[in-house]
């Protein structure tokens, strides 16, 4: 199938330098699936990379979230792993990591942090199956690698990111135990942020979203909020504070969930949480950054903080159901900002670096 065929991928040689290369494109291994990219956006670790702030990360493959159209599939390759039957030319999305299912956390059910997660991620593209990211004409999905059929009704600009963000915040809002009628304080309306208060609102909870800039918390109302509270209406910690507690009648939020990134915000999200209440903490992922901590707060409130790193695979099956129930009630395409084409890609990164585009995607259908 796949006889003298070629494709480009394009790899990172060293920080903000990028070259496009073509290799044969080989036939998959068994389980393996071979993928034409449609749609790859690029992605805030992405660019933590490029700029070559990655402490290990310097050269490679880059790229993660995308949709694809099956171009050949490995032996034994039938169904998804939700079971559906596949065939070329089907539409799929893969989960962005492997989920080995032998190692010590997948042995305990924690398949969110399976240790062999980033195996196949930014290899040199040199090293065959080649194409190891999703910047390129097509894209290995590994046996390991979890993918699901994406259902007619989603569009290509709005499956392409369901494997980052919106998995991620369904899969913390699951773990941290979510209830309708509960009301959750979501800290940073960005992309995170706004997948999270529309799938908060679709299980019924009563949401407040929080962030220093205007134009998110008018992005956080079109996805459902509730409230709003802007830093510029309440630029103080102890005016939040006072803001979440009028809303709240004196008790705080039963749930809050910080995907912000910044460290402060997780220091503050302890204030608004009420006693006995749970805190979701995904944004915050680069170790070694420090912040004030009020320790005796959280003794005192007793809250649980789920740390939610990754997510278990099947949550992207649960993401594109969520998306294909509700297409029309959430503006999604408007967490893309900027299309560009492959041979731009260089362009779109720098943009996206020096933040002339917030959520840059690559279109190549
Ligand atoms: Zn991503
Ligand atoms: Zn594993």
């Amino acid at each position: 199938m796949c006889d003298g065929k070629k494709g480009l991928v394009a790899e990172m040689t060293e920080p903000m330098k990028l070259e496009f290369k073509e290799y044969p494109i080989v036939e998959p291994t068994p389980g393996g699936v071979i993928v034409k990219v449609l749609q790859t956006n690029i992605c805030g670790s992405e660019l933590h990379i490029w700029k070559g702030l990655h402490p290990v990360i310097r050269s490679g493959a880059l790229g993660h979230e995308m949709i694809g159209e099956i171009f050949a599939l490995g032996e034994g390759v039938t169904e998804d792993f939700a079971g559906q039957p596949i065939k070329v030319g089907d539409r799929v999305v893969s989960a962005y990591f492997l989920t080995c299912r032998k190692c010590k956390p997948c042995q305990e059910g924690q398949f969110n942090l399976c240790e062999n997660a980033y195996k196949f991620w930014r290899l040199p593209t040199e090293q065959a199956p080649h194409f190891h990211g999703t910047f390129g004409t097509h894209y290995y999905i590994h046996p390991d690698q979890y993918f699901y059929k994406v259902p007619d009704e989603i569009r290509n600009n709005v499956a392409a990111s369901a494997n980052c963000a919106l998995s991620q915040v369904y899969f913390g809002l699951e773990t941290g135990q979510v209830k309708a009628g509960e009301t959750i304080l979501v800290q940073g309306a960005g992309g995170l942020g706004l997948n999270a208060i529309a799938v908060a609102k679709e299980k019924n909870l009563r949401v407040i979203a929080v962030d220093a800039v205007d134009s998110r918390l008018e992005q956080a109302k079109q996805f459902g909020a509730d409230e709003v509270i802007s830093f510029t209406d309440y630029p103080t910690l102890e005016a939040r504070v006072e803001r979440v507690h009028e809303l709240t009648d004196g008790a705080g939020v039963d749930v809050a969930m910080e995907v912000t990134g910044v460290p402060a915000a997780f220091s503050e999200g302890v204030h608004h949480i009420r006693v006995g209440g749970r805190y979701i903490a995904i944004g915050n992922i680069s170790p070694g950054q420090t912040v004030a901590f009020d320790p005796g707060l959280l003794t005192r409130k007793a809250i649980t903080i789920y740390p939610v790193l990754r997510y278990h695979p099947w949550y992207l099956k649960k993401s594109l159901d969520f998306l294909a129930r509700n297409i029309d009630r959430y503006p999604f395409e408007t967490l893309l900002d900027a299309e560009f084409k492959l041979e731009d890609i260089k362009g779109a990164l720098d943009k996206s670096a020096s933040r002339e585009v917030t959520r840059a995607t690559i279109v190549l259908v």
